[in-house]
């Protein structure tokens, strides 16, 4: 990309300073730090660094409003449109919104138009539809006496959300549209690398409606910023998404007040072809499983198990399209995935190539760097690991698949499941049959078959094992928004 086409997109960006109680401030030490488009690493512009006592500021403020403030006690009615008014804001300023993506994510701008703001959008008209339909329960009781018992369910409270780098705006919305739906207030964390669609989102909210004080951005790092978050006493929830070792450290910095934890963490999903399969759509979709966003996806299909009738078919026309991938700068409307979002992860995913290489793997394809600016990595395909090999049991969160072959149903079944997480499968089958029973016996959250990838704000979404615990959007994610309170009357007979 040309200095004049970033200099121009960077005109998007409005904001860069915390956003407390309806308003934007410096931190209050007045430090800053640098956000980088990771297409370049050239600086696109500095931003206000919450630090501890920031986050206390946020906080207080998130508390006052969910104490007295007008949210939680505003009607659901109005509560719905004004989240439904956000979602339409969103798509209003789609432009504006995906420019902003791209410059700091990397990812391409036409595909954060048609994609990453449209799903956001879409998570808030969604949500907009629950906030009128929280219900609780009659429940008839045995005890002896008479009693009218229900239950209410009810927000939370101020809630912590933390928000990583790959989808920003995306997975911003999975979390916020939910919460503001229960009528929780919100400190919101993005990334670091990422924080400025969030910016952009706390504007738009206050022209949607939502009250000062209600949703509030803390832009800064994940030692500071987002331990204070993690650790605060006045913070009743903390929703989070990112690696299962950030996961760990947050459920004891979580411990002292018992916070309530959703953890949305890594993935190294089962992708499962079948011999029966129509390969041309396995093939296609298969490569859209692993390479979408650059590999920078929690349930990319990165573990590839391609019955051995297959298998030699099945990888080369893998192979021919993984070839056929524009790999570059985010503004050229020709690219198909961008670079991965900083310099530490580029480093991080060379490392995995480099490691396979010495564990005896193959990579028939990538392996390597694209161009000698950014942080560009080829699409990779790599046979030959052994099970237990780092590539096929780490998640490496870049465009790097691991193709193995299987004999039969239950080796597959087995390979698939063996390892830690268990957030999302794939399998291609054109019987029937095999596809319940092979998805019954994943030990994953989601499985798709025939296709990979659909997300649905309708749909749940969460992992088994170490991928996490709870569930994001569906009306599964309201559970996870609101506590349950049990109301016993005696009355009068
Ligand atoms: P992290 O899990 O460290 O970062 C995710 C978010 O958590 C960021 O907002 C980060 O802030 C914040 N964070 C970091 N440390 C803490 C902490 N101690 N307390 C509270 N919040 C914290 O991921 P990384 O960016 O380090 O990426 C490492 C790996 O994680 C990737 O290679 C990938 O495997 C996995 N990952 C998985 C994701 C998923 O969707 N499940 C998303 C992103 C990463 P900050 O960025 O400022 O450090």
């Amino acid at each position: 990309m040309s200095i004049d086409i970033s200099t121009q997109a960077a005109k998007s960006i409005k904001h860069t300073r915390l956003f407390i109680d309806g308003q934007f401030v410096d931190a209050l030490d007045g430090a800053e730090f640098d956000s980088i488009n990771p297409s370049t690493g050239e600086v696109i512009t500095k931003v206000s660094e919450a630090k501890e006592a920031d986050v206390d500021r946020a906080v207080a403020a998130a508390r006052r409003a969910f104490d007295s403030g007008p949210w939680r006690t505003m009607t659901p009615a109005k509560r719905a449109a004004a989240l439904w008014r956000l979602g339409d804001l969103l798509l209003e300023n789609a432009k504006e919104l995906a420019t902003i993506e791209t410059l700091d994510q990397g990812k391409p701008y036409w595909l954060a138009e048609v994609s990453d703001i449209p799903s956001a959008a879409g998570l808030f008209h969604y949500m907009s539809g629950w906030a009128t339909k929280i219900e609780g329960n009659t429940i008839p009781i045995s005890a002896p006496g008479n009693y009218h018992s229900y239950t209410r369910r009810e927000a939370i409270g101020v809630v912590g959300l933390i928000v990583p780098w790959n989808f920003p705006l995306v997975i911003t919305a999975w979390k916020v549209a939910p919460a503001l739906a229960a009528g929780n207030t919100v400190v919101l964390k993005p990334a670091e690398q990422t924080p400025l669609s969030a910016l952009a989102l706390a504007e738009l909210a206050l022209e949607a409606g939502i009250p000062p004080g209600v949703l509030n951005v803390v832009p800064g790092f994940g030692p500071t910023a987002g331990a204070a978050l993690t650790a605060h006493p006045d913070v009743d929830k903390v929703s989070f998404t990112g690696s299962t070792a950030t996961g760990r450290r947050i459920m004891q910095a979580a411990q002292g007040n018992l916070k309530k934890l959703t953890l949305e963490l890594g993935g190294k999903s089962a992708n499962i072809i079948f011999p029966d399969a129509n390969l041309e759509k396995a093939i296609a979709g298969s490569k859209d499983g692993i390479f979408f966003n650059a590999g920078q996806a929690c349930a990319a299909g990165s573990r590839l198990y391609v019955h051995e009738d297959i298998f030699d078919e099945f990888v080369g026309g893998l192979k021919t399209m993984a070839e056929g991938i524009k790999v570059g700068d985010g503004f050229d409307p020709t690219s198909e995935i961008g670079p991965l979002a900083s310099l530490e992860h580029f480093e991080r995913v060379s490392g995995y190539l480099s490691t396979g290489v010495a564990e005896g793997a193959k990579a028939i394809t990538g392996g390597v760097r694209v161009g000698d600016r950014g942080y560009f990595v080829a699409p990779t395909i790599f046979t030959d690991a052994a099970p237990d090999s780092t590539i096929i049991q780490e998640e490496i969160f870049g465009p790097v698949v691991v193709a193995t072959k299987f004999r039969d149903t239950d080796e597959v079944v087995a390979l698939a499941n063996d390892t830690r997480f268990g957030l999302a499968a794939g399998i291609w089958s054109n019987d029937v049959s095999t596809v319940h029973n092979v998805a019954a016996r994943l030990r994953a959250g989601t499985v798709w078959a025939n296709c990979y990838g659909v997300f649905d704000p309708a749909l749940p979404f969460g992992g088994y094992k170490e991928s996490g615990w709870g569930r994001e959007m569906g009306h599964e994610v309201l559970n996870y928004f609101t506590e349950v309170k049990t109301v016993i009357v005696s009355v009068d007979e």
